[in-house]
């Protein structure tokens, strides 16, 4: 049995430590073989440096250096490409994917009943109210309208056996979103809730408006109910502008009032100027998203590591 840890990190030297050590004394003391495997995603500090540290003085540790900062998703598709075990996890380097939960999951994945183990937060302590109530809305809106259900609170930390991460390594597509993948794939997933934990050393990478399009994303990667709302939006404005016609037509025939009032028109003007321009947006979003498809560019390219058949480029 080995176990695969898959790291995504970027700008992570304060926490990296802290995570390695933590996480060896977890699985060292799990009745299983295991591997790290720490993609350094671009980092501009001593990330790499301290990974090759890691790697020189540990046999489990494995790392795969990128060219530049692809993303945590390319990170995590990577790690999932070249991970060798039979059971596999993503975990943050930050400590807030707790390791002290991984014998919990493991075991909850030997007896059999599971194939994967997915962590969610129950609380979310430590963030601005304003944006634990953006993310709320964001779960409640892409379960209703995507194919994907998504848990709210979901975390990318979880662990699978190997058949789910060939599914995932499968979805090769390029505007790549996990937890709609997770979900998508399907397979028996148990939802272990955790407390929240704050980062122990280092900073966040993501702000608000990273997050904003971050759910943005997500939305137009697995619904194409946004498409849709521009048609319904037109044929409400078409229903409308008829019942105006009618209304217009007739006031003239029996009241006789003369044609009075720019401004009116003006408002009609900008108002049907302005859905046309986000109707149109929404579908630009699309063959935005198509383009990057088509294009068929790797998620990723690795510039080093210390193992020698890695795919470097995918
Ligand atoms: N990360 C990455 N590439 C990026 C941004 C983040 O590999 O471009 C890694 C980061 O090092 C960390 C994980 O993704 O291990 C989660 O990042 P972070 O803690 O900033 O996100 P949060 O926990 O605040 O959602
Ligand atoms: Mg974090």
């Amino acid at each position: 049995m080995l176990i695969s840890l898959i790291v995504p990190c970027y700008n992570e030297q304060e926490a990296l430590p802290i995570f390695y050590e933590e996480s060896t004394k977890v699985l060292a003391g799990m009745n299983c073989e295991y591997e790290f495997l720490f993609v350094n995603d671009g980092s501009k500090d001593a990330t790499l440096s301290i990974l090759k540290g890691l790697a020189e003085k540990d046999e489990h540790v494995t790392y795969l250096s990128f060219s530049r900062n692809f993303g945590k998703e390319a990170a995590m598709y990577a790690g999932f490409t070249n991970a060798r075990g039979d059971y596999v996890a993503v975990m943050d380097a930050d400590m807030q994917d707790p390791p002290a939960l991984l014998p919990q999951m493991f075991a909850m994945l030997t007896s059999g009943e599971f194939d994967s183990v997915a962590t969610r937060r129950v609380n979310r302590e430590g963030e601005p109210p304003i944006r634990s109530w953006f993310a709320r809305q964001f779960y409640r809106i892409i379960n209703r309208i995507s194919d994907a259900d998504i848990v709210d609170g979901a975390r990318d930390f979880r662990l699978m056996k190997r058949e789910m991460v060939d599914a995932i390594v499968e979805m090769g597509e390029y505007n790549r979103f996990s937890k709609g993948i997770f979900g998508w794939i399907g397979f028996r997933t148990y939802w272990l809730p955790y407390e929240n934990v704050n980062r122990v050393a280092g900073e966040t990478k993501w702000n608000f408006w990273k997050l904003l399009k971050y759910a943005i994303d997500g939305i137009i990667n697995f619904s194409q109910a946004p498409l849709a709302v521009a048609s319904w939006f037109g044929m409400g404005m078409t229903l409308l502008s008829f019942i105006a016609v009618i209304f217009i037509v007739v006031r003239k025939l029996v009241f006789g009032d003369p044609v009075t009032g720019w401004a009116s028109t003006a408002c009609i003007i900008t108002f049907i100027g302005g859905v046309q321009l986000f109707c149109m947006g929404i579908m630009g979003q699309y063959i935005a998203k198509t383009y990057m498809e088509v294009k068929q560019r790797p998620h990723y390219i690795v510039a080093e590591s210390n193992r020698a058949e890695v795919t470097r480029i995918k």
